[in-house]
């Protein structure tokens, strides 16, 4: 067997993990099989008693899917991946697997909205509480410690204003305080971001974005040290079964193939744009960490090896300018997803944001003006004549 860990990032990303069957196949098989036959049945008791390797059941264990986890281990540069049927589901299967009734969240305010959701409204039911933090100031991470604080999340660069949060320092206190530090990475990928390597202990993913790339399917990912995912989170894929489908599997890893490629060009796109957008009138805030003007460009340049692929810009004039250049577009998709070849726009203060409190939504800097593009693969002139309708409309009202 070749060790893939000893290849560079592109050669793993189209490699690692494959086992050909005996049919020579030279794409990874698809295996659509929902159980696996045994030789007799000391195998089959040897097999579930997890006295011996191999497959059983694909709830928890399918060599599509597998070759999946292996690639995307790899390419994190973690011991252990299980995937997931759904990003959220890869956070669910963490929290439940990791905490107890009793135990303490501190998280980051700028995540993904659906988590707040999930942090706030459901592992509340089961006593596990969390506090929102700043994420680009450690002392709100520090004063937010309890004694029973077990876990600390975060997503860098945050969506969609793009502040960063310094996973080095975040990780030490984590530690210093016996808590886990666990980084969505879906924003990044680990083509421009390895958490692993500055210190997190796991590293998640909703795969449904950049790793897909072409917005076709669910999925998600946790990756961290075999005792952590190997063993109590993935007792929750055994036993709660928020399994990724071989199918989304297979997809899943012919986007990792042209990851690197794809994430280039989406850095590419996204920093002529933010560039752009930068010098328009009816402009108010341009947000991207490549911009000399985000205050973490600086820890940008070392967190990251580029910047992303998304741009959020405020306009002036509030929510009805923001949705009128908007509406003006003709190519980018009025969406709310990200990470996909194609170009989408979104208000985030009423649609992905849109279930936060307008306190909430304060706390997070989630003005009515803002828009968020996740900047595709099409050729930036056009992007940029596509916005500008809209914008210079707005100049002349
Ligand atoms: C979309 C997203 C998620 C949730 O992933 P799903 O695959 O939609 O469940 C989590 N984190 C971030 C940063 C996301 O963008």
């Amino acid at each position: 067997m070749i060790d893939w860990n000893e290849f560079s990032f592109n050669t793993r990303a189209i490699r690692a993990g494959q086992v050909r069957t005996h049919e020579g196949e030279h794409s990874e098989a698809i295996f659509p099989t929902s159980s696996y036959v045994f030789k007799n049945a000391a195998e089959a008791a040897a097999r579930f008693g997890q006295k011996e390797p191999g497959n059983i059941y694909s709830r928890f264990t399918n060599p599509t899917v597998r070759t999946f986890e292996e690639r995307l281990a790899s390419l994190e540069g973690g011991e252990r991946c299980m995937a997931t049927a759904s990003g959220m589901a890869a956070i669910f299967s963490t929290c439940l697997g990791l905490l107890k009734a009793g135990d303490h969240i501190v998280a980051s305010h700028s995540i993904f909205g659906t988590i707040v959701v999930l942090f706030n409204n459901i592992l509340s039911k089961f006593d596990i509480k969390t506090t929102f933090v700043t994420l680009n100031d450690l002392d709100s991470w520090k004063a937010a410690i309890q004694p029973n604080t077990k876990l600390f999340f975060l997503e860098t660069p945050s969506n969609p204003l793009m502040a960063l949060g310094d996973i080095s320092a975040i990780a030490q206190l984590a530690h210093a305080n016996n808590c886990l530090l666990a980084v969505d990475n879906c924003l990044c990928t680990p083509a421009l971001q390895k958490p692993l390597s500055l210190g997190a202990d796991l590293v998640i993913h909703s795969a449904t974005k950049y790793l897909d790339g072409q917005g076709r399917c669910l999925g998600g990912a946790v990756i961290g040290d075999e005792s952590l995912v190997g063993k109590d989170i993935f007792a929750i894929l055994r036993s709660g079964g928020p399994s990724m489908s071989p199918f989304n599997a297979w997809v899943f890893l012919k986007g990792l193939e042209t990851l690197d490629l794809r994430m280039q060009r989406h850095c590419d796109n996204a920093e002529i744009l933010a560039q752009w957008l930068e010098k328009q009138d009816a402009v108010a805030h341009v947000y991207h960490p490549s911009l000399i003007s985000h205050p973490q460009h600086e820890l940008a340049k070392t967190q990251q090896s580029r910047f992303g692929g998304l741009v959020s810009f405020e306009v002036k004039g509030g929510i009805e300018a923001a949705w009128r250049v908007i509406d003006s577009t003709k190519i980018m998709s009025i969406t709310g997803n990200l990470g996909d070849v194609k170009s989408t726009i979104t208000h985030p203060g009423s649609t992905t944001h849109g279930r936060l409190t307008r306190e909430q939504r304060d706390a997070a800097n989630i003005t009515d003006g803002l828009i968020r593009i996740s900047v595709g693969l099409e050729d930036i002139k056009d992007l940029q004549d596509d916005l500008l309708r809209g914008l210079i409309e707005k100049k002349n009202v």
